[in-house]
């Protein structure tokens, strides 16, 4: 209690010393010395209003802090007010003050917090909002903002059912109302939003309720991250492990993943049909070969386009890979609608293709397999679809067929096929049998093909027509041809030896296209020479026109290596490939085996003989021999002979010959004309 005339302490409580830290008798002694403990940031104030109300005579209410000698802080809150006697004077105050020290450091620890969440709800990088219980937004932040497109206010007067992408926003209230009815205290959910320009913004939604000392909700803390980039990224990717990256077109894996889609349905529905379109172009390699491989690409780019074309949108046009296509019918009524695809199919690719100032021509052999038989996976059906694919191409390309099951059987007799050849050659189950070849201008026996035999254990002797083809496309075709040329040159070898007169009779071998890629091709000739003692003049190697022309980037350079050994090359089956006399030039050939085709009709279709008189024409032009294969009768050796064949081949002079008859010919040198 002071006076209000002398500033006198009139009374001072024990507390004073508590809460100041100083005795009350330092304050009797020093009645301002309250007022110099007061912290120097607060003393301007509080002296301030002290003397308004001394001026005044009103009652105050302050709170500042006080240093206390030990340098200790203390915060008081200070109410004074006058006591006036019967006049009405103020005569003295009182001041009482409460150590606020606690409260006030809660509060400013309180505002402090306060300021560091609002800090962080700004500042956050990450999408941050407070929404009401019903979804109102209450507070956003700039993140927010920013991935939505709205300005703070906009997005203020609205809620996550506005901005929430529709299908998203069941899912999105299901989990708050589980949270409302105290389920849990926070979910998590992938969501999409609409942004103010209507893109779509993908983002991880993370919510936790908040509830107030009693529980009750008071509102949801959300925040949004956004992965829109991380989601692009991902359909990025999850698009090219599904995709082609040269056509666009949906891969094998897609195509399967559909494939498999199909079946189910087609399982649960047995009146549902689709078929399975296995598309493979006709000497795309030549393309390749010849124009480069960036032509083809494009090649394969502007196929894509007209196949997908020819289907309904619904339907799948996929590449395996090189020049593999296939193509998923979806609920077709029958046969006719595939075959109606792969007829559009064969219309769009008989368009020529402008490329880089090439005009191309294509086709493709197509397999067609439908639901209808039945199939339990996937894989079945492309099977039997790749099958009849290759049996197109076998009838002679740009053509589809029809799946059956004697297709299947067929290929399960050329799988054991396979198996049984690997077998013959380990037992030697092989032999050569040796066809003669004469001389049209003497006579005379020139030499042989060798021609490979198969002595199978149960089936007896198999034509090479069945077991070269099946060897060829498994590979087996490289050690057995090699064993057959190493087997030939050496039978050649033994008869010059045997036989010194006859030493300038050659052996002609069979060359498959496979071996001819083979990059040990001409090590494996020098291998066989070597071993065997031949000479290369005394051997000819005979590769079918075909091959030479799908080979055409790796043949001539091995063919010319051929030729440097003094072997010869001759042209095997020509006229049956394609563009036969404007390729004749390309290839180091050094003689041409007109094909038993033109030679047996020779006497029946006058057009025939011409055909093969300018074939022996041209031929002789290029300075090449030619033989005439297949001669049957005496009337197509005359024509042959008019026609200045050099070589003649055929039944009329003898069949392939076994090792014993061969050798027989030789030593008599008599019947050139066999009744065998
Ligand atoms: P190719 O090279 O055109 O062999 C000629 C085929 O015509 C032989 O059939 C032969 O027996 C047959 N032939 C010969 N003269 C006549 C005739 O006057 N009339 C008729 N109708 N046919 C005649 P073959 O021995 O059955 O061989 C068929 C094919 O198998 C060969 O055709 C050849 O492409 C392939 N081949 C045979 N042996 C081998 C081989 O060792 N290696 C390779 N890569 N292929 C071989
Ligand atoms: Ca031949
Ligand atoms: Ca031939």
């Amino acid at each position: 209690m002071i006076s209000a005339e002398t500033d006198e302490i009139l009374y001072i409580s024990p507390a004073y010393e508590q809460v100041w830290g100083r005795t009350c008798e330092s304050l009797y002694e020093d009645p301002q010395s309250w007022l110099f403990a007061i912290h120097p940031e607060d003393s301007f104030k509080a002296l301030a209003t002290l003397e308004t109300q001394f001026r005044t005579g009103d009652e105050f209410q302050e709170e500042y802090r006080i240093v206390r000698p030990d340098g200790s802080i203390r915060w008081v809150s200070v109410n004074a007010f006058p006591i006036r006697d019967s006049s009405g004077k103020v005569n003295r105050f009182v001041g009482i003050a409460e150590d606020i020290t606690q409260r006030k450091l809660a509060k400013l620890a309180m505002r402090k917090s306060e300021e560091q969440f609002r800090l962080t709800f700004e500042m956050a990088p990450i999408g941050m909002a407070i929404t009401a219980i019903n979804g109102q937004f209450k507070r956003v932040n700039q993140a927010l903002c920013e991935a939505l497109g709205y300005e703070e206010q906009e997005l203020l007067k609205l809620s996550f059912a506005d901005i929430t992408y529709s299908e998203d926003l069941e899912l999105h209230q299901t989990q708050q109302e589980a949270l409302l009815k105290n389920k849990g205290s926070d979910f998590q959910i992938e969501t999409r939003y609409i942004s103010r320009d209507l893109q779509i913004v993908d983002a991880l939604l993370k919510v936790v309720i908040v509830r107030d000392s009693k529980g009750q909700p008071l509102h949801f803390n959300n925040q949004i991250v956004d992965i829109t980039e991380r989601k692009h990224m991902e359909k990025q990717l999850l698009h090219d492990a599904l995709h082609d990256s040269l056509t666009g077109l949906p891969n094998r894996a897609l195509f399967m993943d559909r494939l498999d889609h199909e079946l189910k349905r087609a399982k649960a529905h047995p009146d549902y049909v689709f078929a399975v379109l296995f598309l493979d172009l006709d000497r795309f390699k030549v393309v390749n070969d010849s124009a480069g491989h960036l032509v083809g690409d494009q090649l394969l780019i502007e196929i894509s386009r007209r196949l997908e074309k020819t289907v309904n949108f619904t339907d799948t046009v996929a590449r395996l890979g090189g020049d593999e296509f296939t193509i998923l019918l979806e609920n077709i009524h029958n046969i006719k609608n595939a075959i109606a695809v792969a007829e559009k199919i064969d219309l769009a690719l008989g368009v020529p293709f402008k490329l880089k100032g090439y005009e191309l021509f294509t086709s493709a052999s197509i397999g067609i397999a439908l639901s209808s038989e039945g199939y339990e996976n996937p894989d079945e059906i492309m099977r039997d679809a790749d099958l009849t694919m290759y049996s197109a191409k076998e009838q002679g390309r740009a053509r589809y067929e029809i799946f059956n099951s004697s297709l299947h059987d067929r290929a399960i007799t050329r799988l054991q096929l396979e198996t049984d050849m690997r077998r013959g050659i380990e037992r030697e189950e092989f032999l050569i049998y040796y066809q003669p070849i004469n001389s049209l201008k003497t006579g005379k026996l020139a030499g042989f093909e060798a021609l490979a035999r198969w002595k199978h254990p149960v089936r007896g002797i198999v034509s090479p027509a069945e077991f070269i083809p099946v060897a060829e496309e498994t590979g087996t075709i490289i050690p057995l041809g090699t064993w057959i040329m190493e087997r030939a040159c050496n039978q050649m070898k033994l008869w010059q030896e045997l036989y010194p007169q006859k030493c300038s009779l050659q052996i002609s071998v069979n060359l498959s296209g496979k071996q001819l890629r083979d990059p040990s091709l001409l090590e494996k000739i020098d291998g066989i020479l070597q071993n065997t003692g031949l000479s290369g003049e005394y051997l000819k190697i005979e590769i079918t026109e075909s091959s030479l022309i799908e080979n055409m980037e790796v043949a001539t350079q091995t063919l010319l290596d051929i030729k440097n050994r003094g072997i010869k090359l001759s042209m095997d089956d020509f006229g049956t490939g394609y563009s036969s006399l404007s390729y004749l030039h390309l290839f180091p050939v050094d003689i041409l085996k007109i094909d038993r085709s033109f030679v047996q009709d020779i006497q029946i279709n006058k057009g025939n003989y011409a055909i093969v008189k300018a074939i022996v024409t041209l031929a002789h032009v290029l300075e090449m021999e030619v033989i005439a294969e297949g001669i049957e009768d005496s009337f197509q050796l005359e024509q042959l002979k008019l026609l200045n064949c050099e070589y003649g081949q055929g039944y009329y002079f003898a069949k392939p010959l076994s090792k014993q008859q061969a050798e027989g010919l030789i030593a008599n040198s008599i019947p050139i004309i066999s009744t065998i």
